[in-house]
Protein backbone atom coordinates (compact mmCIF):
# COMPACT_ATOMS: atom_id res chain seq x y z
CA UNK A 1 0.00 0.00 0.00
CA UNK A 2 1.23 3.42 -1.17
CA UNK A 3 1.23 5.97 1.57
CA UNK A 4 0.55 10.33 0.44
CA UNK A 5 3.75 12.45 1.26
CA UNK A 6 2.60 13.70 4.73
CA UNK A 7 1.75 10.24 5.53
CA UNK A 8 5.10 9.02 4.58
CA UNK A 9 7.14 12.13 6.44
CA UNK A 10 4.57 11.42 9.72
CA UNK A 11 6.66 7.84 9.87
CA UNK A 12 9.90 9.24 9.29
CA UNK A 13 9.27 11.98 11.92
CA UNK A 14 8.64 9.22 14.51
CA UNK A 15 11.98 7.55 13.56
CA UNK A 16 14.11 10.26 14.19
CA UNK A 17 14.24 11.54 10.03
CA UNK A 18 14.20 15.59 10.11
CA UNK A 19 11.52 16.77 7.68
CA UNK A 20 10.20 20.06 7.15
CA UNK A 21 7.78 21.99 9.37
CA UNK A 22 3.72 22.02 7.94
CA UNK A 23 0.69 20.78 8.06
CA UNK A 24 -2.27 19.42 5.83
CA UNK A 25 -4.88 21.31 4.94
CA UNK A 26 -8.18 21.00 2.84
CA UNK A 27 -8.90 24.05 2.09
CA UNK A 28 -7.56 27.47 1.05
CA UNK A 29 -8.42 29.25 4.30
CA UNK A 30 -6.29 26.47 6.04
CA UNK A 31 -3.68 26.80 3.84
CA UNK A 32 -3.21 30.56 4.52
CA UNK A 33 -3.31 29.80 8.34
CA UNK A 34 -0.50 27.04 8.24
CA UNK A 35 1.38 29.60 6.25
CA UNK A 36 1.22 32.75 8.69
CA UNK A 37 3.41 30.39 11.33
CA UNK A 38 5.51 29.48 8.43
CA UNK A 39 6.42 32.77 6.94
CA UNK A 40 7.28 31.42 2.76
CA UNK A 41 5.95 28.33 2.00
CA UNK A 42 5.91 25.22 0.03
CA UNK A 43 1.97 23.72 -1.08
CA UNK A 44 2.67 20.40 -2.23
CA UNK A 45 -0.29 18.35 -3.94
CA UNK A 46 -1.28 14.89 -2.03
CA UNK A 47 -1.55 12.21 -4.72
CA UNK A 48 -0.64 8.80 -5.10
CA UNK A 49 1.77 9.40 -7.87
CA UNK A 50 5.47 11.00 -8.07
CA UNK A 51 6.40 13.55 -10.87
CA UNK A 52 4.22 16.21 -9.12
CA UNK A 53 6.82 18.89 -9.27
CA UNK A 54 6.60 18.18 -13.17
CA UNK A 55 2.89 18.11 -13.70
CA UNK A 56 2.29 21.48 -11.91
CA UNK A 57 1.31 19.71 -8.21
CA UNK A 58 3.96 21.72 -6.05
CA UNK A 59 3.29 25.80 -5.82
CA UNK A 60 4.98 28.02 -3.65
CA UNK A 61 3.56 30.65 -1.40
CA UNK A 62 5.42 33.98 -0.03
CA UNK A 63 2.38 35.10 2.50
CA UNK A 64 -0.88 33.19 3.51
CA UNK A 65 -2.67 34.90 0.63
CA UNK A 66 -1.08 33.30 -1.86
CA UNK A 67 -0.75 30.11 0.05
CA UNK A 68 -4.34 30.10 0.04
CA UNK A 69 -4.50 31.02 -3.82
CA UNK A 70 -2.09 28.02 -4.56
CA UNK A 71 -4.01 25.46 -2.13
CA UNK A 72 -7.46 27.13 -4.22
CA UNK A 73 -5.46 25.80 -7.54
CA UNK A 74 -4.55 22.57 -7.14
CA UNK A 75 -7.43 21.37 -4.64
CA UNK A 76 -9.46 19.35 -6.61
CA UNK A 77 -7.48 19.59 -9.83
CA UNK A 78 -6.57 16.26 -11.17
CA UNK A 79 -2.67 14.95 -11.17
CA UNK A 80 -2.17 12.11 -13.39
CA UNK A 81 -5.79 10.81 -12.90
CA UNK A 82 -5.83 11.20 -9.07
CA UNK A 83 -7.72 13.87 -7.57
CA UNK A 84 -6.61 16.31 -5.49
CA UNK A 85 -8.05 16.77 -2.13
CA UNK A 86 -5.26 17.70 0.11
CA UNK A 87 -2.26 19.62 0.30
CA UNK A 88 0.70 19.59 2.59
CA UNK A 89 1.68 23.16 3.35
CA UNK A 90 5.59 23.14 4.50
CA UNK A 91 8.22 25.73 5.15
CA UNK A 92 10.02 26.47 2.10
CA UNK A 93 13.48 25.52 2.22
CA UNK A 94 16.35 27.64 1.02
CA UNK A 95 17.81 24.27 -0.63
CA UNK A 96 21.69 23.69 -1.42
CA UNK A 97 21.77 20.60 -3.01
CA UNK A 98 19.55 17.55 -4.03
CA UNK A 99 20.51 14.56 -3.00
CA UNK A 100 18.42 10.66 -3.68
CA UNK A 101 18.06 8.38 -0.96
CA UNK A 102 15.92 5.24 -0.95
CA UNK A 103 15.74 1.55 0.08
CA UNK A 104 13.48 -1.23 -1.57
CA UNK A 105 13.74 -4.68 -1.89
CA UNK A 106 15.70 -6.13 -4.48
CA UNK A 107 14.20 -9.20 -5.61
CA UNK A 108 16.90 -11.23 -7.61
CA UNK A 109 19.04 -10.82 -4.51
CA UNK A 110 16.43 -11.37 -2.30
CA UNK A 111 17.41 -8.73 -0.05
CA UNK A 112 16.57 -4.76 0.92
CA UNK A 113 19.08 -2.85 -0.97
CA UNK A 114 20.06 1.07 -0.54
CA UNK A 115 20.11 3.07 -3.54
CA UNK A 116 21.53 6.79 -2.86
CA UNK A 117 22.64 9.24 -5.41
CA UNK A 118 24.07 12.78 -5.44
CA UNK A 119 21.46 13.44 -8.06
CA UNK A 120 18.49 14.35 -6.44
CA UNK A 121 15.34 15.49 -7.56
CA UNK A 122 14.35 14.08 -10.64
CA UNK A 123 13.89 10.60 -11.46
CA UNK A 124 16.19 7.73 -10.41
CA UNK A 125 15.77 6.39 -13.88
CA UNK A 126 17.15 8.72 -15.46
CA UNK A 127 20.45 9.23 -13.73
CA UNK A 128 23.43 7.78 -15.35
CA UNK A 129 24.42 4.69 -13.51
CA UNK A 130 27.93 6.25 -12.83
CA UNK A 131 26.55 8.50 -10.34
CA UNK A 132 23.90 6.03 -8.39
CA UNK A 133 25.20 3.74 -5.29
CA UNK A 134 24.12 0.72 -5.01
CA UNK A 135 24.30 -1.40 -1.56
CA UNK A 136 22.44 -4.72 -0.57
CA UNK A 137 21.84 -5.00 2.75
CA UNK A 138 22.05 -8.19 4.67
CA UNK A 139 19.38 -8.35 7.15
CA UNK A 140 20.89 -10.15 9.60
CA UNK A 141 23.41 -8.19 10.20
CA UNK A 142 21.51 -5.17 9.32
CA UNK A 143 23.21 -1.80 7.97
CA UNK A 144 26.11 -1.49 9.57
CA UNK A 145 28.23 1.49 10.23
CA UNK A 146 30.84 0.60 8.11
CA UNK A 147 28.54 0.42 4.77
CA UNK A 148 27.30 3.49 6.01
CA UNK A 149 30.60 4.84 5.15
CA UNK A 150 31.42 2.78 2.14
CA UNK A 151 28.16 4.77 0.85
CA UNK A 152 29.35 7.95 1.84
CA UNK A 153 32.67 7.45 0.25
CA UNK A 154 31.42 5.55 -2.80
CA UNK A 155 28.58 8.93 -3.71
CA UNK A 156 31.93 11.05 -3.83
CA UNK A 157 30.41 14.18 -2.57
CA UNK A 158 32.11 16.77 -0.76
CA UNK A 159 29.83 16.44 2.50
CA UNK A 160 30.94 18.76 5.97
CA UNK A 161 31.66 16.44 8.39
CA UNK A 162 28.47 17.54 10.05
CA UNK A 163 26.34 17.33 7.18
CA UNK A 164 28.14 13.75 6.53
CA UNK A 165 27.53 12.83 10.08
CA UNK A 166 23.62 13.75 9.83
CA UNK A 167 23.53 12.05 6.29
CA UNK A 168 24.62 8.61 7.79
CA UNK A 169 22.09 8.72 10.65
CA UNK A 170 19.16 9.23 8.40
CA UNK A 171 20.73 6.58 6.28
CA UNK A 172 20.48 4.36 9.57
CA UNK A 173 17.06 5.14 10.73
CA UNK A 174 15.67 4.82 7.13
CA UNK A 175 16.82 1.01 7.35
CA UNK A 176 15.21 0.81 10.80
CA UNK A 177 12.03 2.28 9.58
CA UNK A 178 11.92 0.05 6.56
CA UNK A 179 12.64 -2.87 8.31
CA UNK A 180 9.88 -2.00 11.39
CA UNK A 181 7.36 -1.47 9.09
CA UNK A 182 7.71 -4.12 6.69
CA UNK A 183 8.65 -1.35 3.68
CA UNK A 184 8.72 -2.28 0.01
CA UNK A 185 10.12 0.94 -0.66
CA UNK A 186 11.25 4.11 1.57
CA UNK A 187 12.32 6.95 -1.10
CA UNK A 188 13.39 10.14 -0.17
CA UNK A 189 13.93 12.38 -3.36
CA UNK A 190 15.01 14.99 -2.63
CA UNK A 191 16.60 14.44 0.49
CA UNK A 192 18.19 18.19 0.28
CA UNK A 193 21.07 20.06 2.26
CA UNK A 194 19.54 23.46 2.95
CA UNK A 195 20.83 25.75 5.60
CA UNK A 196 23.59 22.96 6.78
CA UNK A 197 20.62 20.89 7.88
CA UNK A 198 20.22 17.34 5.88
CA UNK A 199 16.33 17.17 5.37
CA UNK A 200 14.00 14.51 3.40
CA UNK A 201 11.93 17.04 1.18
CA UNK A 202 9.80 14.50 -0.32
CA UNK A 203 9.15 11.20 0.92
CA UNK A 204 7.23 8.33 -0.78
CA UNK A 205 6.74 4.97 1.52
CA UNK A 206 5.02 1.99 0.18
CA UNK A 207 4.38 -0.67 2.69
CA UNK A 208 4.13 -4.55 1.95
CA UNK A 209 0.55 -5.56 1.66
CA UNK A 210 1.39 -9.09 2.96
CA UNK A 211 2.60 -7.77 6.44
CA UNK A 212 -0.61 -6.19 7.24
CA UNK A 213 -1.52 -8.49 9.88
CA UNK A 214 1.48 -7.02 11.97
CA UNK A 215 1.42 -3.25 11.23
CA UNK A 216 -1.99 -2.75 12.40
CA UNK A 217 -1.61 0.91 13.38
CA UNK A 218 -0.73 1.45 10.43
CA UNK A 219 -3.17 3.72 8.48
CA UNK A 220 -5.30 2.61 5.25
CA UNK A 221 -5.02 3.99 1.72
CA UNK A 222 -7.37 4.07 -0.86
CA UNK A 223 -5.12 4.06 -3.79
CA UNK A 224 -7.71 4.42 -6.48
CA UNK A 225 -7.60 6.78 -9.78
CA UNK A 226 -10.91 9.34 -10.57
CA UNK A 227 -11.66 6.66 -12.95
CA UNK A 228 -10.33 3.32 -10.99
CA UNK A 229 -13.37 4.33 -8.22
CA UNK A 230 -16.00 4.78 -10.22
CA UNK A 231 -15.30 1.12 -11.91
CA UNK A 232 -15.24 -0.04 -8.69
CA UNK A 233 -18.73 1.38 -7.73
CA UNK A 234 -19.39 -0.60 -11.02
CA UNK A 235 -18.09 -3.34 -9.95
CA UNK A 236 -15.85 -3.59 -12.32
CA UNK A 237 -11.54 -5.15 -12.00
CA UNK A 238 -9.92 -1.57 -13.55
CA UNK A 239 -6.69 -0.51 -13.23
CA UNK A 240 -5.07 2.48 -14.86
CA UNK A 241 -1.86 2.61 -16.52
CA UNK A 242 0.51 4.99 -18.45
CA UNK A 243 0.08 4.36 -22.12
CA UNK A 244 -2.58 4.93 -25.26
CA UNK A 245 -3.85 1.14 -25.65
CA UNK A 246 -7.06 0.55 -23.80
CA UNK A 247 -7.38 -3.16 -23.16
CA UNK A 248 -10.51 -5.29 -22.37
CA UNK A 249 -10.11 -8.96 -21.76
CA UNK A 250 -11.60 -11.70 -20.25
CA UNK A 251 -9.79 -12.90 -17.00
CA UNK A 252 -7.09 -12.16 -14.55
CA UNK A 253 -4.21 -14.68 -16.82
CA UNK A 254 -5.85 -13.01 -20.16
CA UNK A 255 -5.57 -9.97 -18.60
CA UNK A 256 -2.41 -9.90 -17.74
CA UNK A 257 -1.03 -12.22 -21.45
CA UNK A 258 -3.14 -9.38 -23.80
CA UNK A 259 -0.52 -6.21 -21.40
CA UNK A 260 2.58 -8.38 -21.61
CA UNK A 261 1.76 -8.98 -26.08
CA UNK A 262 1.44 -5.23 -26.40
CA UNK A 263 4.45 -4.39 -24.54
CA UNK A 264 6.16 -6.89 -26.84
CA UNK A 265 5.70 -5.62 -30.13
CA UNK A 266 5.94 -2.07 -28.40
CA UNK A 267 3.07 -0.91 -27.59
CA UNK A 268 1.82 0.67 -24.32
CA UNK A 269 -1.31 -0.03 -22.31
CA UNK A 270 -3.65 3.06 -20.98
CA UNK A 271 -5.45 0.55 -18.91
CA UNK A 272 -7.13 -2.71 -18.35
CA UNK A 273 -10.05 -3.90 -17.65
CA UNK A 274 -10.87 -7.27 -16.87
CA UNK A 275 -14.36 -8.21 -18.30
CA UNK A 276 -14.54 -11.23 -16.26
CA UNK A 277 -16.41 -14.11 -16.80
CA UNK A 278 -20.11 -13.78 -17.98
CA UNK A 279 -20.48 -9.81 -18.53
CA UNK A 280 -23.63 -9.29 -19.96
CA UNK A 281 -23.71 -6.97 -22.89
CA UNK A 282 -25.34 -3.55 -20.29
CA UNK A 283 -21.30 -4.45 -17.89
CA UNK A 284 -19.62 -4.84 -21.47
CA UNK A 285 -21.03 -1.49 -22.69
CA UNK A 286 -19.95 0.30 -19.22
CA UNK A 287 -17.06 -0.77 -19.60
CA UNK A 288 -16.23 0.38 -23.29
CA UNK A 289 -17.02 3.76 -21.63
CA UNK A 290 -14.77 3.67 -18.51
CA UNK A 291 -11.85 2.98 -21.13
CA UNK A 292 -12.74 5.89 -23.18
CA UNK A 293 -12.19 8.20 -20.18
CA UNK A 294 -8.84 7.51 -20.41
CA UNK A 295 -8.92 9.33 -23.94
CA UNK A 296 -6.65 6.32 -25.53
CA UNK A 297 -6.08 6.04 -29.33
CA UNK A 298 -7.06 2.37 -29.84
CA UNK A 299 -9.21 0.14 -28.07
CA UNK A 300 -8.07 -3.32 -27.90
CA UNK A 301 -11.02 -6.12 -27.02
CA UNK A 302 -9.29 -9.79 -26.58
CA UNK A 303 -11.73 -12.40 -25.84
CA UNK A 304 -11.57 -15.98 -24.88
CA UNK A 305 -14.64 -17.11 -24.88
CA UNK A 306 -15.07 -19.94 -22.67
CA UNK A 307 -18.18 -19.44 -20.06
CA UNK A 308 -18.46 -16.35 -21.77
CA UNK A 309 -19.96 -16.74 -25.12
CA UNK A 310 -18.46 -15.36 -28.37
CA UNK A 311 -21.95 -14.21 -29.94
CA UNK A 312 -22.80 -12.31 -26.17
CA UNK A 313 -19.47 -10.61 -26.02
CA UNK A 314 -20.02 -9.64 -30.28
CA UNK A 315 -23.47 -8.19 -29.43
CA UNK A 316 -22.37 -6.50 -26.40
CA UNK A 317 -19.57 -4.67 -28.56
CA UNK A 318 -21.69 -3.94 -31.63
CA UNK A 319 -24.63 -2.57 -29.40
CA UNK A 320 -22.15 -0.11 -27.83
CA UNK A 321 -20.38 0.99 -31.34
CA UNK A 322 -24.21 1.45 -32.68
CA UNK A 323 -25.12 3.76 -29.33
CA UNK A 324 -22.07 5.97 -29.24
CA UNK A 325 -19.79 7.40 -31.26
CA UNK A 326 -16.34 6.16 -30.84
CA UNK A 327 -13.81 7.82 -32.80
CA UNK A 328 -10.87 5.65 -32.62
CA UNK A 329 -9.97 2.43 -33.85
CA UNK A 330 -11.12 -0.65 -32.06
CA UNK A 331 -9.52 -3.62 -32.44
CA UNK A 332 -11.49 -7.24 -31.22
CA UNK A 333 -9.70 -10.57 -30.94
CA UNK A 334 -12.51 -13.30 -30.29
CA UNK A 335 -12.28 -17.00 -30.28
CA UNK A 336 -13.97 -19.75 -28.05
CA UNK A 337 -17.65 -20.86 -27.06
CA UNK A 338 -20.03 -19.89 -30.45
CA UNK A 339 -17.18 -18.11 -31.92
CA UNK A 340 -18.30 -18.68 -35.53
CA UNK A 341 -21.62 -17.06 -34.30
CA UNK A 342 -19.57 -13.92 -32.76
CA UNK A 343 -18.19 -13.47 -36.28
CA UNK A 344 -20.87 -13.37 -37.83
CA UNK A 345 -22.31 -10.57 -36.02
CA UNK A 346 -19.99 -8.44 -36.17
CA UNK A 347 -19.31 -8.86 -39.83
CA UNK A 348 -23.04 -7.97 -40.09
CA UNK A 349 -21.95 -4.52 -38.90
CA UNK A 350 -18.90 -4.81 -41.08
CA UNK A 351 -16.35 -5.46 -37.83
CA UNK A 352 -14.11 -7.72 -37.70
CA UNK A 353 -12.52 -10.44 -35.61
CA UNK A 354 -8.71 -11.50 -35.32
CA UNK A 355 -8.10 -15.27 -34.33
CA UNK A 356 -4.72 -14.92 -33.49
CA UNK A 357 -3.84 -12.53 -30.78
CA UNK A 358 -0.56 -11.93 -31.49
CA UNK A 359 -1.24 -10.29 -34.65
CA UNK A 360 -4.54 -8.67 -33.28
CA UNK A 361 -1.50 -6.83 -30.65
CA UNK A 362 0.61 -6.00 -33.14
CA UNK A 363 -2.36 -4.08 -35.30
CA UNK A 364 -3.32 -2.27 -31.92
CA UNK A 365 0.29 -1.41 -31.52
CA UNK A 366 0.48 0.16 -35.34
CA UNK A 367 -2.77 1.92 -34.84
CA UNK A 368 -1.52 3.51 -31.84
CA UNK A 369 1.47 5.09 -33.57
CA UNK A 370 -0.74 6.82 -36.66
P1 LIG B 1 7.62 15.00 -6.89
O1 LIG B 1 7.88 15.80 -8.14
O2 LIG B 1 6.24 14.41 -6.87
O3 LIG B 1 8.67 13.99 -6.60
O4 LIG B 1 7.61 16.08 -5.68
P2 LIG B 1 8.83 16.62 -4.77
O5 LIG B 1 8.36 16.65 -3.38
O6 LIG B 1 10.08 15.85 -5.01
O7 LIG B 1 9.00 18.12 -5.26
C1 LIG B 1 9.51 18.44 -6.54
C2 LIG B 1 10.58 19.48 -6.48
O8 LIG B 1 10.12 20.64 -5.83
C3 LIG B 1 11.81 19.06 -5.67
O9 LIG B 1 12.73 18.28 -6.40
C4 LIG B 1 12.41 20.40 -5.30
O10 LIG B 1 13.26 20.86 -6.33
C5 LIG B 1 11.21 21.30 -5.21
N1 LIG B 1 10.91 21.56 -3.80
C6 LIG B 1 10.19 20.80 -2.95
N2 LIG B 1 10.19 21.33 -1.72
C7 LIG B 1 10.94 22.46 -1.78
C8 LIG B 1 11.32 23.47 -0.83
O11 LIG B 1 10.98 23.45 0.34
N3 LIG B 1 12.10 24.48 -1.30
C9 LIG B 1 12.50 24.57 -2.59
N4 LIG B 1 13.26 25.59 -2.98
N5 LIG B 1 12.16 23.65 -3.50
C10 LIG B 1 11.40 22.61 -3.11
MN1 LIG C 1 10.14 13.73 -5.26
Amino acid sequence: MKYFEYMGKSLFKEYGIPVPDGAVAETPDEAAEITKKLGSAVIKSQVLTGGRGKAGGVKFADSPEEAGKAAEELLGQEIKGYKVERVLVEEKLNIEKELYLAITIDSTKKSPVLIASTKGGMDIEEVPEEYIVKKNIDVLTGMEPFVIREIVSELGFDFKAETSKQFMKIVSKLYQAFRALDAELMEINPLVIADGQVIAADAKVTIDDCARYRQKDLPYVEEKTVIEKKAAELGLAYVELEGDIAVMANGAGMSMATLDILQYYGGKPANFLDAGGGAGSETMARAIELLLEKKPRVIFINIFGGITRCDDVANAITQVLGQQKIEIPVVIRLVGTNEEEGRRILEAQSLSAYNLMHEAAQKAVELARK
